[in-house]
């Protein structure tokens, strides 16, 4: 039996973050790596593994065979139970990726029957006779409709799934999984007589999320949204394998703290502004970069004499209006780019000359930063704010980080949160 508890294979990074940061609320201990792990990377010592990839979206193909390769690292490591997460929006393009994603690790495992099961009550996504509602509405009358690269126009669950497989798709309604886990056990059973291979999951609340994940304690793949994984940690509890209580310590990590801010969001200029009124603080500018200024030179030579403790903040941050105009004469595209490359060769610079507390604002932004520091995983630690955990980078230096989605956190996120690592 391996040490690995739990092994996901999940579609997107953010998603994986709010996987780990799951986990590690029920008391495991959880590393996510970034992308397909290479040949021979240490297995950590760890209750779960989440492999984080870049999926969603691609051709279902490609999807398949990223999402395979991470099955068969995790499988190497020794995990006993597979996960694989995706948004609880159940997102999708015309041809998967979930079903084809799905059959595939099915496969790989041998596995003739698992669950599906996007909900997420805290966050108001619930599943009702295999209908999604987003809030009080239906999936479809949702924004996610308008989603430019996944739009969500078919609300039931039951027939999008069936339309991204050739295997039989059955539903676990609410009225069974109101009966308790050996009631949702027994309805496992009879849809696998009539021939069921993937079941979708009713539940409107996380006592639902509960009961059904004690009803999965013996499938050898689950899939989901973050929601469905809470009642997993339970079921290795109860085994002996997981001690309840634990408590997740990252380790100590010194070293300068820098703030380097790539998101436009309302929330990030709020924390931007906030910090500038007590901080030293460096703007970017796209034009000046667009204009062949070298300005990872000018950034790093501003920030060298500032480096300590004491934050430093560096940020391309602007108003929506700022953007527009510089989105305009340099394109959306490009201007993202230059912006992004830009911060991850002075995010470069600065652990180079020791900084070691990181936070970045930005989803995409924090996805370019980590690559180009070369970051293969994040040990997950404790919430700073809801969705926005501390981790500590395996491999040197180790890295504190903080990857924090644009609109996320509270005003004084950049600075309250170098107090609370740990
Ligand atoms: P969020 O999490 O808020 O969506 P992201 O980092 O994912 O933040 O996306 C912000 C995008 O905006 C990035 O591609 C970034 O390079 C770009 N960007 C940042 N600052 C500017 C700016 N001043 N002008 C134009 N684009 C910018």
């Amino acid at each position: 039996m391996g040490r690995v508890l739990l092994g996901a294979v999940a579609d997107d990074f953010t998603g994986a973050t709010d996987l780990a940061s799951t986990l590690v609320k029920a008391g495991m201990r959880t590393v996510q790596l970034l992308g397909v792990p290479r040949a021979g990377m240490p297995v950590p010592d760890v209750d779960a593994v989440i492999v984080a990839l870049k999926s969603r979206s691609n051709p279902a193909g490609e999807a398949v065979s990223m999402s395979r390769a991470a099955l068969e690292w995790l499988r190497a490591a020794g995990v006993r139970q597979f996960y694989f997460k995706y948004c609880s929006t159940f997102d999708s393009t015309a041809k998967g990726n979930i079903g084809p994603v799905a059959d595939a690790l099915c496969e790989a495992l041998g596995a003739d029957f698992t669950v599906f099961n996007p909900s997420f009550p805290t966050n108001k996504r619930t599943v009702y006779q295999g209908y999604l509602f987003v809030g009080d509405v239906l999936l479809s009358e949702s924004s996610m409709r308008h989603h430019p690269l996944t739009p969500m126009t078919d609300p039931s669950l039951v027939r999008v799934l069936g339309s991204q497989t050739p295997h039989k798709v059955g539903l676990v309604p609410t009225s069974v999984v109101m009966r308790g886990a050996e009631a949702v056990k027994e309805h496992f059973g009879e849809l696998r007589r009539n021939g069921v291979r993937h079941a979708i999951l009713d539940s409107l609340s996380d006592d639902h999320l509960f009961t059904l994940g004690e009803a999965c304690a013996d499938l050898a793949l689950v899939t989901g949204g973050s929601g469905m994984a809470m009642g997993l940690p339970r079921n290795f509890m109860k085994q002996g394998l997981l001690v309840p209580g634990q408590t997740i310590t990252l380790p100590a990590i010194s070293g300068h703290a820098v703030v380097l801010a790539g998101s436009c969001s309302a929330a990030t200029q709020a924390q931007v502004a906030h910090m500038k009124s007590s901080h030293d603080a460096f703007e970017v500018d796209p034009i000046a970069i667009a204009q062949g200024r070298n300005v990872v030179t000018e950034a790093l030579e501003w920030a060298a004499p500032r480096l300590s403790d004491r934050p430093i903040l560096l940020y391309s941050t602007a108003t929506p209006e700022a953007v527009a105009n510089i989105q305009e004469r340099l394109g959306r595209e490009h201007a993202g780019t230059i912006v992004e490359e830009t911060l991850s060769q002075i995010a470069k610079g600065l652990v180079a000359r020791g900084a070691r507390r990181i936070i970045v604002a930005g989803g995409e932004t924090s996805g370019a930063i980590v690559s180009a520091l070369g970051v293969d995983g994040l040990m997950i630690g404790r919430e700073i704010d809801p969705g926005v955990p501390w981790t500590a980078s395996l491999g040197e230096p180790r890295l504190a980080l903080a990857l924090k989605s644009g609109n996320f956190g509270t005003t004084d996120f950049f600075t309250k949160a170098f107090d609370v690592y740990g």
